[in-house]
Protein backbone atom coordinates (compact mmCIF):
# COMPACT_ATOMS: atom_id res chain seq x y z
CA UNK A 1 0.00 0.00 0.00
CA UNK A 2 2.99 2.18 0.45
CA UNK A 3 5.27 1.29 -2.17
CA UNK A 4 4.78 4.74 -3.74
CA UNK A 5 7.11 5.95 -0.69
CA UNK A 6 9.90 4.08 -1.94
CA UNK A 7 9.36 4.26 -5.93
CA UNK A 8 12.35 6.76 -7.22
CA UNK A 9 11.49 9.83 -8.70
CA UNK A 10 12.67 8.14 -12.87
CA UNK A 11 10.04 5.17 -12.16
CA UNK A 12 7.39 8.13 -10.62
CA UNK A 13 7.75 10.51 -12.96
CA UNK A 14 9.56 10.53 -15.92
CA UNK A 15 9.06 13.87 -17.21
CA UNK A 16 10.53 15.19 -14.13
CA UNK A 17 13.45 12.82 -13.86
CA UNK A 18 14.46 13.64 -17.38
CA UNK A 19 14.37 17.63 -17.21
CA UNK A 20 16.95 16.90 -14.24
CA UNK A 21 18.83 14.64 -15.46
CA UNK A 22 19.16 17.33 -18.93
CA UNK A 23 19.88 20.23 -16.02
CA UNK A 24 22.95 18.09 -14.68
CA UNK A 25 23.71 17.59 -18.04
CA UNK A 26 23.65 21.20 -18.65
CA UNK A 27 25.36 22.41 -15.34
CA UNK A 28 28.68 19.17 -16.56
CA UNK A 29 28.77 20.85 -19.94
CA UNK A 30 28.76 24.77 -19.77
CA UNK A 31 30.84 26.86 -18.47
CA UNK A 32 28.63 28.86 -15.65
CA UNK A 33 30.00 32.34 -15.43
CA UNK A 34 26.88 33.76 -13.94
CA UNK A 35 27.72 36.06 -10.71
CA UNK A 36 24.98 34.50 -8.68
CA UNK A 37 25.45 30.46 -9.27
CA UNK A 38 27.86 28.14 -7.41
CA UNK A 39 28.26 24.81 -7.30
CA UNK A 40 27.37 23.15 -4.38
CA UNK A 41 28.92 19.88 -2.99
CA UNK A 42 27.50 16.85 -2.43
CA UNK A 43 27.36 17.07 1.25
CA UNK A 44 25.08 19.68 0.75
CA UNK A 45 22.73 18.26 -1.50
CA UNK A 46 22.35 15.32 0.69
CA UNK A 47 21.14 17.67 3.40
CA UNK A 48 18.43 18.90 0.69
CA UNK A 49 17.23 15.86 -0.20
CA UNK A 50 16.85 14.16 3.22
CA UNK A 51 13.41 13.44 4.54
CA UNK A 52 13.91 16.00 7.27
CA UNK A 53 12.14 18.04 4.42
CA UNK A 54 8.89 16.48 6.30
CA UNK A 55 9.05 17.93 9.62
CA UNK A 56 6.68 21.24 10.06
CA UNK A 57 8.39 23.52 12.88
CA UNK A 58 8.11 27.50 13.57
CA UNK A 59 9.57 29.30 16.05
CA UNK A 60 13.12 28.80 17.63
CA UNK A 61 15.42 25.70 18.79
CA UNK A 62 13.88 24.81 22.29
CA UNK A 63 10.94 27.07 21.66
CA UNK A 64 8.65 25.47 19.09
CA UNK A 65 5.13 25.35 18.49
CA UNK A 66 5.18 21.52 17.56
CA UNK A 67 6.52 18.83 18.91
CA UNK A 68 9.35 16.34 17.16
CA UNK A 69 11.43 19.08 17.20
CA UNK A 70 14.82 17.88 18.62
CA UNK A 71 16.85 16.96 16.14
CA UNK A 72 16.13 20.10 14.13
CA UNK A 73 16.95 22.04 17.13
CA UNK A 74 20.77 20.46 17.25
CA UNK A 75 20.48 21.08 13.19
CA UNK A 76 19.32 24.78 13.35
CA UNK A 77 21.43 25.92 16.48
CA UNK A 78 24.87 24.26 15.03
CA UNK A 79 23.70 26.93 11.78
CA UNK A 80 23.71 29.42 14.40
CA UNK A 81 26.64 28.79 15.96
CA UNK A 82 28.73 28.27 12.56
CA UNK A 83 27.16 31.50 11.20
CA UNK A 84 28.36 33.24 14.67
CA UNK A 85 31.76 31.85 14.60
CA UNK A 86 32.12 31.92 10.98
CA UNK A 87 31.29 35.63 10.17
CA UNK A 88 32.71 36.61 13.92
CA UNK A 89 29.44 37.71 15.07
CA UNK A 90 27.20 37.59 18.01
CA UNK A 91 23.56 36.45 16.26
CA UNK A 92 22.85 34.66 13.42
CA UNK A 93 18.78 33.77 11.83
CA UNK A 94 19.37 31.61 9.69
CA UNK A 95 15.38 30.76 8.90
CA UNK A 96 15.25 33.23 6.01
CA UNK A 97 13.79 31.63 2.56
CA UNK A 98 16.37 33.58 0.34
CA UNK A 99 18.11 36.97 0.31
CA UNK A 100 15.00 38.80 -0.44
CA UNK A 101 13.23 37.66 2.82
CA UNK A 102 15.92 38.65 4.77
CA UNK A 103 15.88 42.04 3.73
CA UNK A 104 12.14 41.99 3.94
CA UNK A 105 12.59 40.79 7.86
CA UNK A 106 15.39 43.87 8.18
CA UNK A 107 12.46 46.29 6.61
CA UNK A 108 10.16 45.27 9.29
CA UNK A 109 12.20 44.84 11.92
CA UNK A 110 13.33 48.21 11.66
CA UNK A 111 10.60 50.64 9.96
CA UNK A 112 7.21 51.72 9.85
CA UNK A 113 5.87 51.94 6.88
CA UNK A 114 6.14 55.00 4.59
CA UNK A 115 9.69 55.24 6.78
CA UNK A 116 12.52 56.79 4.36
CA UNK A 117 15.55 53.89 3.13
CA UNK A 118 18.54 54.94 1.23
CA UNK A 119 19.90 52.47 -1.21
CA UNK A 120 21.88 51.88 -4.06
CA UNK A 121 20.25 52.59 -7.75
CA UNK A 122 19.45 49.47 -9.39
CA UNK A 123 20.39 50.62 -12.56
CA UNK A 124 23.63 51.21 -10.73
CA UNK A 125 24.20 48.04 -9.51
CA UNK A 126 21.75 47.35 -6.53
CA UNK A 127 18.54 45.10 -5.84
CA UNK A 128 15.01 44.89 -6.24
CA UNK A 129 14.88 43.96 -2.07
CA UNK A 130 16.55 47.57 -1.43
CA UNK A 131 13.40 49.51 -1.90
CA UNK A 132 12.88 49.35 -6.26
CA UNK A 133 9.98 50.66 -7.16
CA UNK A 134 8.07 47.28 -8.52
CA UNK A 135 9.20 45.42 -5.28
CA UNK A 136 7.14 45.99 -1.97
CA UNK A 137 10.07 47.21 0.08
CA UNK A 138 9.83 50.38 -2.60
CA UNK A 139 6.20 50.36 -2.59
CA UNK A 140 5.68 50.38 1.25
CA UNK A 141 8.71 52.23 2.05
CA UNK A 142 9.51 55.83 1.19
CA UNK A 143 13.49 54.62 -0.82
CA UNK A 144 15.65 56.83 -2.44
CA UNK A 145 19.18 55.64 -4.06
CA UNK A 146 22.41 56.83 -5.11
CA UNK A 147 24.82 55.64 -7.63
CA UNK A 148 28.03 55.45 -8.59
CA UNK A 149 30.38 58.17 -10.37
CA UNK A 150 29.88 58.45 -14.22
CA UNK A 151 33.74 58.23 -15.20
CA UNK A 152 35.00 55.82 -12.49
CA UNK A 153 32.36 53.71 -12.10
CA UNK A 154 32.87 53.82 -8.41
CA UNK A 155 30.46 54.51 -5.36
CA UNK A 156 30.30 58.35 -4.99
CA UNK A 157 30.62 58.44 -1.30
CA UNK A 158 30.18 62.04 -1.08
CA UNK A 159 26.99 61.90 -3.39
CA UNK A 160 25.46 59.31 -0.50
CA UNK A 161 26.91 61.57 2.13
CA UNK A 162 24.89 64.63 0.23
CA UNK A 163 21.89 62.25 -0.48
CA UNK A 164 21.87 60.96 3.54
CA UNK A 165 21.72 64.79 4.61
CA UNK A 166 19.07 65.50 2.46
CA UNK A 167 16.79 62.66 2.78
CA UNK A 168 17.48 62.09 6.70
CA UNK A 169 17.03 58.01 5.96
CA UNK A 170 16.23 55.71 8.62
CA UNK A 171 17.60 53.07 7.02
CA UNK A 172 21.04 53.30 4.79
CA UNK A 173 21.98 50.09 2.86
CA UNK A 174 25.43 49.10 1.45
CA UNK A 175 25.49 46.39 -1.28
CA UNK A 176 24.41 45.01 -4.24
CA UNK A 177 24.25 42.78 -7.19
CA UNK A 178 26.55 43.96 -10.08
CA UNK A 179 29.32 46.23 -7.95
CA UNK A 180 32.49 44.40 -8.89
CA UNK A 181 34.97 46.78 -6.05
CA UNK A 182 34.98 46.22 -2.23
CA UNK A 183 32.75 49.10 -0.56
CA UNK A 184 34.00 51.49 1.74
CA UNK A 185 32.01 50.04 4.74
CA UNK A 186 33.81 52.71 7.17
CA UNK A 187 32.50 55.38 5.58
CA UNK A 188 29.00 54.06 5.35
CA UNK A 189 29.14 53.81 8.76
CA UNK A 190 30.43 57.10 8.71
CA UNK A 191 27.41 58.58 6.40
CA UNK A 192 24.89 56.39 8.54
CA UNK A 193 26.00 58.26 12.11
CA UNK A 194 25.97 61.88 10.43
CA UNK A 195 22.19 61.33 9.68
CA UNK A 196 21.26 58.90 12.73
CA UNK A 197 20.20 55.84 10.30
CA UNK A 198 20.95 52.62 10.56
CA UNK A 199 23.48 50.68 8.08
CA UNK A 200 22.50 47.14 6.19
CA UNK A 201 24.93 45.31 4.82
CA UNK A 202 23.55 43.21 2.46
CA UNK A 203 26.71 40.97 1.52
CA UNK A 204 24.60 38.52 -0.54
CA UNK A 205 26.90 38.21 -2.92
CA UNK A 206 30.39 38.68 -1.45
CA UNK A 207 29.53 36.91 2.03
CA UNK A 208 31.70 33.97 1.36
CA UNK A 209 34.49 35.86 0.44
CA UNK A 210 34.38 37.17 3.57
CA UNK A 211 33.84 34.23 5.43
CA UNK A 212 37.28 33.32 3.68
CA UNK A 213 39.01 35.93 5.04
CA UNK A 214 39.61 37.25 1.04
CA UNK A 215 37.36 40.35 1.39
CA UNK A 216 36.72 42.97 4.07
CA UNK A 217 34.20 42.06 6.53
CA UNK A 218 31.18 44.43 7.17
CA UNK A 219 30.52 43.08 10.61
CA UNK A 220 32.13 45.60 12.59
CA UNK A 221 30.43 48.40 10.90
CA UNK A 222 27.35 47.71 10.09
CA UNK A 223 24.37 47.35 12.43
CA UNK A 224 22.87 44.54 10.42
CA UNK A 225 24.14 42.29 7.64
CA UNK A 226 21.77 40.00 5.39
CA UNK A 227 23.55 37.43 3.08
CA UNK A 228 22.37 34.63 0.70
CA UNK A 229 24.21 31.40 1.44
CA UNK A 230 23.79 30.40 -2.18
CA UNK A 231 26.23 32.50 -4.39
CA UNK A 232 30.03 33.02 -2.99
CA UNK A 233 28.69 30.71 0.23
CA UNK A 234 28.73 27.92 -1.95
CA UNK A 235 25.55 26.56 -0.36
CA UNK A 236 21.66 26.38 -0.66
CA UNK A 237 18.91 28.82 -1.58
CA UNK A 238 18.55 30.79 1.22
CA UNK A 239 18.99 34.05 3.32
CA UNK A 240 21.06 34.98 6.77
CA UNK A 241 20.59 37.53 8.59
CA UNK A 242 23.57 38.67 11.41
CA UNK A 243 24.16 41.22 13.82
CA UNK A 244 27.41 42.32 15.60
CA UNK A 245 25.42 42.91 18.48
CA UNK A 246 22.93 40.45 19.95
CA UNK A 247 20.14 43.20 21.54
CA UNK A 248 19.33 42.77 17.91
CA UNK A 249 18.09 39.52 18.45
CA UNK A 250 14.51 41.38 19.68
CA UNK A 251 13.69 42.64 17.17
CA UNK A 252 14.83 40.10 14.02
CA UNK A 253 13.65 37.18 15.96
CA UNK A 254 10.20 38.14 15.65
CA UNK A 255 10.37 40.05 12.01
CA UNK A 256 11.44 36.45 10.48
CA UNK A 257 8.99 34.32 12.19
CA UNK A 258 6.24 35.30 12.62
CA UNK A 259 6.35 38.76 10.77
CA UNK A 260 7.34 37.31 7.10
CA UNK A 261 7.63 33.57 7.35
CA UNK A 262 5.75 30.82 8.60
CA UNK A 263 7.17 27.41 8.96
CA UNK A 264 10.89 26.59 8.61
CA UNK A 265 12.21 25.02 5.51
CA UNK A 266 14.52 22.16 7.91
CA UNK A 267 15.97 20.64 5.20
CA UNK A 268 17.60 23.97 3.95
CA UNK A 269 18.57 24.95 7.30
CA UNK A 270 20.21 21.20 7.49
CA UNK A 271 22.18 21.94 4.20
CA UNK A 272 23.10 26.09 5.64
CA UNK A 273 24.42 24.48 8.52
CA UNK A 274 27.07 22.07 6.28
CA UNK A 275 27.74 24.49 4.05
CA UNK A 276 28.67 26.95 6.62
CA UNK A 277 30.98 24.03 8.17
CA UNK A 278 31.90 23.42 4.81
CA UNK A 279 32.80 27.56 5.22
CA UNK A 280 35.00 27.54 8.51
CA UNK A 281 37.84 24.42 6.50
CA UNK A 282 41.25 25.51 5.79
CA UNK A 283 40.54 24.99 2.27
CA UNK A 284 37.31 27.54 1.82
CA UNK A 285 40.14 30.22 2.86
CA UNK A 286 42.36 29.30 -0.19
CA UNK A 287 39.27 28.92 -2.31
CA UNK A 288 37.99 32.36 -1.56
CA UNK A 289 41.61 33.54 -2.30
CA UNK A 290 41.47 31.75 -5.33
CA UNK A 291 38.01 33.62 -6.66
CA UNK A 292 39.96 36.68 -6.46
CA UNK A 293 42.80 35.95 -8.16
CA UNK A 294 40.84 34.21 -10.96
CA UNK A 295 38.17 37.06 -11.42
CA UNK A 296 41.18 39.37 -11.86
CA UNK A 297 42.76 37.59 -13.88
CA UNK A 298 39.93 37.20 -16.20
CA UNK A 299 39.51 40.88 -15.83
CA UNK A 300 43.41 41.46 -17.22
CA UNK A 301 42.42 39.07 -20.10
CA UNK A 302 39.58 40.78 -20.83
CA UNK A 303 40.65 44.27 -20.57
CA UNK A 304 43.60 43.20 -23.05
CA UNK A 305 41.11 42.63 -25.66
CA UNK A 306 39.83 46.48 -25.12
CA UNK A 307 36.74 45.24 -23.01
CA UNK A 308 36.22 47.95 -20.57
CA UNK A 309 35.72 46.74 -16.81
CA UNK A 310 32.98 49.19 -15.27
CA UNK A 311 34.82 49.97 -11.74
CA UNK A 312 38.42 49.19 -13.49
CA UNK A 313 38.40 45.96 -12.23
CA UNK A 314 37.30 43.70 -9.35
CA UNK A 315 37.74 42.54 -5.65
CA UNK A 316 35.46 40.46 -5.75
CA UNK A 317 34.39 37.43 -8.00
CA UNK A 318 32.14 39.56 -10.19
CA UNK A 319 32.75 41.43 -13.32
CA UNK A 320 30.80 44.09 -15.07
CA UNK A 321 31.70 44.47 -18.79
CA UNK A 322 30.93 47.48 -20.81
CA UNK A 323 30.68 46.43 -24.46
CA UNK A 324 30.53 49.85 -25.40
CA UNK A 325 34.21 49.68 -27.29
CA UNK A 326 33.10 46.15 -28.92
CA UNK A 327 29.72 48.10 -30.56
CA UNK A 328 27.43 44.91 -28.38
CA UNK A 329 24.48 44.84 -26.05
CA UNK A 330 24.77 42.72 -23.62
CA UNK A 331 22.62 40.40 -25.15
CA UNK A 332 24.42 39.54 -28.02
CA UNK A 333 27.51 39.10 -25.39
CA UNK A 334 25.15 36.39 -23.51
CA UNK A 335 24.19 34.89 -26.96
CA UNK A 336 27.83 34.88 -28.49
CA UNK A 337 28.45 33.05 -25.31
CA UNK A 338 26.14 30.71 -24.75
CA UNK A 339 26.99 29.48 -28.49
CA UNK A 340 30.28 28.19 -27.27
CA UNK A 341 28.73 26.73 -24.34
CA UNK A 342 29.68 29.72 -21.22
CA UNK A 343 26.30 31.10 -19.45
CA UNK A 344 26.34 34.67 -18.62
CA UNK A 345 23.90 37.19 -18.13
CA UNK A 346 23.06 40.54 -19.65
CA UNK A 347 23.32 43.58 -17.06
CA UNK A 348 22.97 47.05 -16.94
CA UNK A 349 25.87 49.38 -16.45
CA UNK A 350 25.76 52.51 -15.07
CA UNK A 351 23.58 55.31 -17.03
CA UNK A 352 22.61 52.14 -18.80
CA UNK A 353 19.30 52.15 -21.28
CA UNK A 354 15.99 50.74 -19.17
CA UNK A 355 15.01 48.19 -21.95
CA UNK A 356 16.44 45.13 -20.66
CA UNK A 357 16.87 44.67 -24.56
CA UNK A 358 19.01 47.58 -24.64
CA UNK A 359 21.56 47.01 -21.73
CA UNK A 360 25.07 47.08 -22.90
CA UNK A 361 26.65 45.38 -19.78
CA UNK A 362 27.10 41.52 -19.30
CA UNK A 363 28.10 40.31 -15.79
CA UNK A 364 30.58 37.59 -15.28
CA UNK A 365 31.33 36.02 -11.86
CA UNK A 366 33.73 32.67 -11.39
CA UNK A 367 32.53 31.81 -8.01
CA UNK A 368 31.33 28.56 -9.87
CA UNK A 369 34.35 28.22 -12.49
CA UNK A 370 36.84 28.35 -9.36
CA UNK A 371 34.81 25.90 -7.45
CA UNK A 372 35.23 23.21 -10.40
CA UNK A 373 38.93 23.61 -10.23
CA UNK A 374 39.96 26.25 -13.09
CA UNK A 375 43.12 28.35 -11.78
CA UNK A 376 45.13 31.05 -13.32
CA UNK A 377 46.39 29.39 -16.61
CA UNK A 378 42.56 27.86 -17.53
CA UNK A 379 41.40 31.88 -16.63
CA UNK A 380 43.97 33.29 -19.22
CA UNK A 381 42.28 30.22 -21.86
CA UNK A 382 38.99 31.21 -20.75
CA UNK A 383 39.45 35.10 -21.21
CA UNK A 384 40.94 34.33 -24.67
CA UNK A 385 38.21 32.49 -25.50
CA UNK A 386 35.42 34.72 -24.19
CA UNK A 387 37.30 37.69 -25.77
CA UNK A 388 36.92 35.75 -29.30
CA UNK A 389 33.82 34.82 -28.98
CA UNK A 390 32.56 38.81 -28.39
CA UNK A 391 34.54 39.59 -30.99
CA UNK A 392 32.70 36.88 -33.32
CA UNK A 393 29.38 37.57 -31.84
CA UNK A 394 28.16 38.92 -35.27
CA UNK A 395 30.54 36.73 -37.65
CA UNK A 396 30.03 33.19 -38.86
CA UNK A 397 29.79 30.17 -36.98
CA UNK A 398 33.09 28.00 -37.94
CA UNK A 399 35.37 29.66 -35.52
CA UNK A 400 32.03 29.51 -32.97
CA UNK A 401 32.53 25.74 -33.26
CA UNK A 402 36.36 25.65 -32.44
CA UNK A 403 35.42 27.81 -29.65
CA UNK A 404 33.29 25.21 -28.39
CA UNK A 405 35.04 22.77 -28.58
CA UNK A 406 37.91 24.84 -25.91
CA UNK A 407 34.60 24.93 -23.84
CA UNK A 408 34.56 21.13 -23.96
CA UNK A 409 37.63 20.53 -23.18
CA UNK A 410 37.93 22.69 -20.05
CA UNK A 411 34.51 20.85 -18.94
CA UNK A 412 36.19 17.51 -19.03
CA UNK A 413 39.20 18.26 -17.38
CA UNK A 414 37.13 19.95 -14.68
CA UNK A 415 34.18 17.66 -13.96
CA UNK A 416 31.26 17.99 -11.97
CA UNK A 417 29.23 15.66 -9.59
C1 LIG B 1 21.06 37.75 -4.80
C2 LIG B 1 20.80 38.92 -3.92
C3 LIG B 1 19.79 38.92 -2.95
C4 LIG B 1 18.79 37.87 -2.72
O1 LIG B 1 18.54 36.97 -3.54
P1 LIG B 1 17.43 35.84 -3.47
O2 LIG B 1 17.37 35.47 -4.89
O3 LIG B 1 16.19 36.43 -2.94
O4 LIG B 1 17.99 34.80 -2.56
C5 LIG B 1 19.68 40.02 -2.12
N1 LIG B 1 20.51 41.05 -2.22
C6 LIG B 1 21.48 41.10 -3.14
C7 LIG B 1 22.37 42.27 -3.18
C8 LIG B 1 21.66 40.03 -4.02
O5 LIG B 1 22.62 40.10 -4.94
Amino acid sequence: MTEYLKQNLAARDPLIATALANELERQQTRIELIASENITSRAVLDALGHPITNKTLEGYPGRRFHGGGEFVDVIEQAAIDRACELFACAYANVQPHSGSQANLAVFFATLAPGERVLSMDLAAGGHLSHGAAPNLSGRWFDARHYGVDRASGLIDYDEVARLAAEFEPRLLIAGGSAYPRAIDFARMRAIADSCGALLLVDMAHFAGLVAAGAHPSPLPHADLVTCTTTKTLRGPRGGVILAADTAWAGKIQPAVFPGVQGSLHSQVIAAKAVCLGEALQDDFKAYGHAVIANARRLGEVLAGHDVRLVGGGSDTHLLLLDLESLGLRGQQAQDALARVGITSNKNPVPFDSRKPAEWRGLRLGVAAATTRGLGLETMTELGEIIARALALAAGDGSEFRDLGERVQALCAEFPIY
